[in-house]
């Protein structure tokens, strides 16, 4: 993976490239942030360009011998550890090598932007925690106790480090506060304030934002070939996630219809019978998961929509004469109050479809959540 494959962060680019050629490379950073924003891929292409045999000012070549082995994630001298669990093919003692197939897959097809219920999908593993476990740490511990093979230097990339199991931390401590000679450890988290605090003061922090809405809109135009319109309403309603502003690119042939469906949810609350809305939850629940995610993200799309439209003309443009009378009488249930709530509910709904929960009670809970949030009185403007 080169930089140049990684959305945004020119800043954070350039200052891990400047300890590579200034030759001053702490041996255990932390890259911390929010989902989305592309830790993994940076530190995948920090690695590629520490490595590199031909590096140039800016990037990793991605053609020498060490290029072309990581941009497969193949180099004998590149390590991952991340959580795992037992599933339906591995029934005790999943270790972290039983998946590195599933890892470079996973990787290769999304560049390195997946998130952690993505995985765990990926891996079937979906109402369970992952875990990084005491044995894969030792596992780790061995793997780096062995010469470089072919690289200067030897990278582990632990991603996830919050999964890193109680029993492991001190070995992973250990190891952080006598590392072997020529290797780069490389901790990615999203939850910093679940790392022990002994491993925080052993790294060097990296605080990696939120990609921003400029890089997002370019790498929509540009690379994914989005319609400029689309792409602006895109990377708003992404807010610095890449993943969000990746599904709302994929939405299928009949989104339209879809904004239909979301209408007419909307109504149904507004009117309040709970027939009606039973009935429509109950069809939402016999479509696959994955259309229900879909319909999730479309129906964030449209609050989102609706409530900015309030504030901002240009979210109006684009959008057909039918849209723009729906986005205007529905954006008055959407006030500064109760905006944040019902985006929590719907990313909320997201996360329980991801993990398999019971679609009726999750479209009931969160129809029945939404009309007290919506269309109680006090919220009209
Ligand atoms: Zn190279």
């Amino acid at each position: 993976m080169k930089f140049s494959e990684v959305i945004g962060h020119e800043q954070i680019k350039q200052k891990l490239i400047s300890t590579v050629r200034a030759g001053r490379i702490s041996h255990a950073q932390l890259l911390t942030g929010p989902e989305g924003s592309g830790k993994l891929p940076l530190a995948v292409a920090y690695a590629q360009y520490l490595n590199c045999r031909n590096r140039s000012e800016t990037d990793s070549c991605g053609a020498c011998p060490s290029c072309v082995k990581y941009e497969k994630l193949i180099h004998p001298d590149l390590h991952f550890m991340y959580p795992v669990n037992t599933n339906n093919e591995i029934k005790k003692d999943a270790t972290i090598k039983d998946f590195i197939r599933q890892w470079r897959k996973k990787f290769l097809e999304t560049s390195g932007y997946f998130s952690l219920n993505e995985w765990y999908s990926e891996i079937g593993i979906e109402k369970k925690q992952g875990v990084i476990s005491a044995e894969d740490c030792n596992q780790m511990i061995r793997t780096l106790s062995l010469k470089a093979f072919e690289a200067s230097y030897k990278v582990m990339v632990i991603w996830m480090a919050e999964k890193i199991f109680h029993s492991a931390a001190p070995k992973i401590l250990k190891i952080l506060e006598e590392p072997p000679d020529n290797t780069l450890f490389l901790l990615i988290t999203e939850s910093q304030d679940k790392i022990i605090s002994t491993i925080l003061s052993r790294t060097q922090l990296i605080r990696i934002p939120r990609i921003k809405d400029i890089d997002v809109l370019d790498h929509l135009i540009n690379l994914k070939h989005i319609n400029p319109g689309n792409a602006k309403s895109i990377t708003a309603a992404s807010n610095g996630n890449y993943l969000v502003a990746r599904s709302l690119c994929e939405l299928p042939e009949d989104a339209d219809l879809d904004w239909k469906l979301f209408r007419q949810w909307m109504l149904h609350l507004y009117a309040g019978k709970m027939d009606e809305i039973a009935s429509f939850t109950g069809q939402m629940a016999k479509t696959g998961r994955e259309k229900q995610k879909q319909f999730l993200s479309i129906s964030t799309h449209w609050i989102r929509k609706a409530f900015v439209s309030g504030y901002i003309q240009d979210e109006l443009k684009g959008l057909s004469g039918e849209e723009t009378d729906f986005v205007k009488r529905f954006g008055r249930f959407i006030v500064p109050e109760n905006a944040g709530d019902v985006y929590h509910e719907l990313n909320k709904a997201i996360f329980h479809v991801e993990r398999n929960g019971n679609p009726n009670l999750i479209f009931l809970d969160l129809s029945l959540r939404l009309r007290s949030l919506l269309f109680n009185s006090k919220t009209k403007k």
